[in-house]
């Protein structure tokens, strides 16, 4: 399959430089959007053809089209970073371009040339280059490529038609008020995937299926769904958005893959920056009875969640159908923090990048 080189039409009214400072002065979180999109084609026989980079704007879609019935979509998730230099780089933009290749294969979708994605990404920050924040904060360019169906027709069987789209969007600090703890309701009877299903691949169906587990959360006065295994509801697998990991001294643990985790690529690289700061970092399976045993004996001294948008967010009370504890003093932990910080020093340029990870664009 040859890559397809992506044809420049850039916009002939991008927004003013008062314009894009103005919302770069508070982005929030998927609210702006940057002045272009690329845009590729998949067409039964053909292949991928037709990259593009054009003006950012809506997408016209018939009625029957394939995506909008039997949801037929994926997606990713990363960031380009502001380095000290003014230069901008974004992080392991190949891993993303893996994991869209094994969630397209999980949903019978084309899989789309590691070149090709990480090129449409290039494009995009390269073009849109303005908009990625000044160096020194957490403010980064969100980019969000995804793949639907658009096939017209409402048969149910692998279209014969795709959309492949990366959008950006201006992201500010997660926290902008200094690292506060999430609270968590460990849910007993949702659940967000089971063994065979599709739990690890990256599609909007597993997040339209979280939304009401999400709104019980809030009504136990919680923040965030933590999912427990499908089978035994005992297992500990992840938040719905964010991987977990479990702090025991120096000994740091996350659940272990099982095919219903969503493998994070902040997930990943925390298994390696931890290593390098001297921690040992293992994957194992953690009940959720061995969590607040663990907690109420000392031994389990920190635990946080991990993903692109808020790199890492420490997990304050947790509760349960007749538990509820505090990991620690209800403040960020210490190795929290180390993690935190080493990750996003790397990110932002500040920090030796010994793993090879940045996407340095110029
Ligand atoms: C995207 C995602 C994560 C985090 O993955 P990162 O690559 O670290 O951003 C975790 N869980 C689910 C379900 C996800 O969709």
């Amino acid at each position: 399959m040859t890559t397809p080189t992506i044809e420049l039409k850039p916009s002939s009214s991008p927004l003013s430089d008062q314009e894009r400072d103005a919302i770069l002065a508070g982005p929030g979180f998927g609210r702006h959007f940057t002045d272009h999109m690329v845009t590729v084609k998949w067409t039964e026989g053909r292949g991928w053809h037709d990259g593009q980079l054009v003006p950012y704007g809506p997408l016209s879609l018939d009625p029957a089209t394939n995506v909008l019935h039997y949801a037929q979509e994926i997606f990713e998730g990363l960031k380009a970073y502001r380095r000290p230099d003014g230069s901008v780089a974004t992080f392991r933009p190949d891993a993303n371009a893996r994991r869209f290749q094994a969630s397209a294969r999980r949903l019978a979708m084309p899989e789309l040339p590691v070149e090709t994605f990480v090129e449409a990404c290039d494009v995009l920050v390269q073009h849109d280059k303005a908009w990625v924040p000044a160096h020194g904060g957490e403010e980064s360019l969100y980019l969000r490529p995804f793949m639907i169906a658009t096939e017209v027709g409402l048969g149910v069987k692998p279209a014969s038609e795709y959309l492949f789209v990366v959008i950006a969007s201006p992201a500010g600090a997660y926290f902008p008020g200094g690292v506060k703890p999430v609270s968590i309701w460990a849910s007993q009877d949702r659940v967000r995937a089971v063994p065979g299903g599709m739990g690890d691949a990256k599609t909007g169906g597993n997040y339209a299926a979280s939304l009401l587990a999400q709104a019980e959360a809030a009504a136990q006065g919680c923040d965030q769904v933590c999912y427990l295994d499908a089978v035994e509801h005992k297992w500990v697998e992840e938040l719905g958005g964010m991987n977990l990991y479990f702090v025991y001294g120096d000994r740091i643990v996350t659940p272990a893959l099982t095919g219903s985790i969503l493998e994070g690529i902040t997930r990943d690289s925390l298994l390696e920056v931890a290593r390098d700061l001297g921690y040992e970092s293992v994957e194992e399976r953690v009940s959720i009875d061995q969590w607040r045993e663990d907690t109420a004996n000392g031994t389990l001294t920190e635990v946080f969640a991990c993903g692109t948008a808020a790199v890492i967010t420490p997990v304050g009370t947790v509760k349960t159908d007749g538990a509820e504890w505090t990991q620690g003093n209800g403040e960020p932990g210490p190795a929290t923090m180390r993690l935190r910080d080493a990750l996003l020093d790397i990110q932002r340029g500040k920090a030796e990048d010994k793993h090879g990870w940045m996407h340095v664009l110029g």
